[in-house]
């Protein structure tokens, strides 16, 4: 293995991706911030034992040993070094055939979709896939497919319309209160099922600091803007510091209440949620940040502790699942990710219906079937484990949400409705409230008085 090792490092990236990698070299011999982490803390919190012994238990047996059979000559310390997983990425299918058996004729499909969609994939992300397994669900999210091509005529390469939203170039305006800052097209892993696949052939980029200025601008002249969220590609591969320039920014614009990350990196290089970057955004909260789970299998041990380490730096993790056919369009496999969720304090937040993507059209579901699994987990599991489904319509429509229908009948004075066994229950229409000069302190004088929640 020490063979493969030394050949992967020795291939190249994006000319621009160096750009990247450049900003973390520069970092390298940083101080700290100086926020103490919550994370540096020499003592465990026995919650994270607990929760890390829950997860041991209910991970796959495979997980780990496919990583010492595909890479059991990298070190621990290599291994968790984000900026080496990084940079060992897997970009070709030569290098792909050292871990995954593909026949001559599979290679030369792949390497003809890779020339529209390329490959990328981290050996984290790769340890967890079953190389035996063609159908194996987290192979699906990374490894390429003919299909992709064969299907590719069908969708949109903007379906949702951002690039009429974009307001400066990286700046995506389309609700009033919030904006969306697109800092780099450049992700860890390119999944197979991405919305703005379109990007990939890019190149890779990064904004400028004159463009991320010309952003800040914007948003600074506009006090409806309360809710600035920070995508990509995925951010996290800028270095911290650069980041933290960006967010502080943010950060002392008067009207913006919160800001919001949308990050895979948790999913598919957890190593990158380290001490470092946690103190750093423990500085500028409010700050959410919205992860993508697609299956139960990668919630691994270091999937958990990295979700651990925001949430304990003042972080809320939300995930936003996408329906993937062959990955997780049943019922059991919904509820198995959503009960993992919740076990590692991570809310489900959306399930999305695949966007009408070119070249995602082999991984899309029948819209029923997402309805179907909400019906199928509604009532059966808690209200918490249960996401909203939503479709992101075309041309910049926004969210729909969508939901299995409970109501049978419906009058002024009354609804007939069935619960999640196909009970039918009668409930009483209270209507509207009738028109009277009294205010509502005499007819309810406790209203005035307090709130009862309950
Ligand atoms: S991390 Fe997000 S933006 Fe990047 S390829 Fe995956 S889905 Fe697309």
């Amino acid at each position: 293995m020490k063979t493969s090792m030394t050949k992967l490092k020795s291939q190249s990236v994006y000319e621009s991706e160096k750009r990247c990698l450049d900003t973390f070299a520069n970092n390298s011999d940083e101080e700290p911030p100086g926020k103490r982490s919550i994370s540096d803390d020499p003592e465990e919190p026995p919650s994270r034992h607990r929760m890390l012994s829950v997860l041991e238990k209910k991970a796959p047996s495979n997980v780990a040993t496919t990583r010492y059979k595909l890479f059991g000559d990298v070190p621990d310390s290599l291994w968790n070094d984000w900026k080496w997983q990084f940079r060992n990425r897997i970009t070709r299918i030569e290098q792909l055939t050292k871990f995954i058996h593909l026949s001559v004729e599979e290679q030369a499909q792949l390497k003809l979709v890779t020339m529209r969609y390329p490959l990328s994939v981290t050996p984290y992300y790769l340890s967890l896939i079953n190389p035996d397994d063609p159908d194996d669900p987290i192979r699906k999210q990374a490894i390429p497919s003919p299909l992709e091509m064969t299907m590719g005529t069908v969708g949109a390469e903007d379906p949702l319309g951002e690039r009429e939203d974009t307001v400066v170039p990286g700046l995506v305006h389309r609700y009033p209160d919030r904006v969306l800052m697109v800092l780099t097209d450049i992700c860890p892993m390119f999944c197979r099922h991405c919305t703005r696949k379109r990007e990939w052939r890019n190149g890779g980029w990064v904004r400028t600091w004159a463009e991320v200025e010309a952003m800040l601008e914007y948003i600074r002249r506009r006090n409806t803007i309360r809710d600035v969220i920070i995508s990509g590609g995925d951010p996290l591969t800028l270095s911290t510091r650069h980041l933290e320039r960006v967010i502080s920014e943010i950060r002392k614009v008067k009207h913006v209440e919160i800001i919001r990350i949308g990050t895979r990196f948790p999913v598919v290089l957890p190593q990158r949620i380290d001490s470092e970057l946690c103190s750093m955004l423990s500085k500028y909260g409010p700050i959410w940040l919205n992860t993508h789970f697609n299956h139960v299998r990668e919630i691994t041990p270091q999937a958990a502790e990295a979700c651990d380490r925001l949430l304990r730096s003042g972080v809320p993790v939300n995930n936003q699942t996408v329906l993937l056919r062959g990955v997780n369009d049943s019922v059991e496999a919904q509820t198995a990710l959503c009960h993992g969720l919740l076990r590692i304090k991570v809310r489900p937040y959306y399930l999305f219906q695949c966007d009408e993507v070119q070249g995602t059209e082999h991984l899309r579901t029948p819209v029923e079937v997402g309805i179907q699994i909400i019906e199928g987990m509604r009532g059966h599991t808690s209200g918490l484990a249960v996401p909203t489904f939503v479709i992101d319509l075309p041309q910049g429509g926004g969210k729909v949400p969508l939901q299995p229908n409970y109501v049978i009948s419906q009058t002024e004075t009354e609804l007939v409705l069935r619960n999640y066994e196909g009970r039918t229950f009668h409930y009483r229409n209270p209507g509207q409230p009738a028109r009277s000069s009294r205010s509502a302190e005499t007819l309810c004088p406790a209203a005035s008085a307090t709130t009862n929640p309950g």
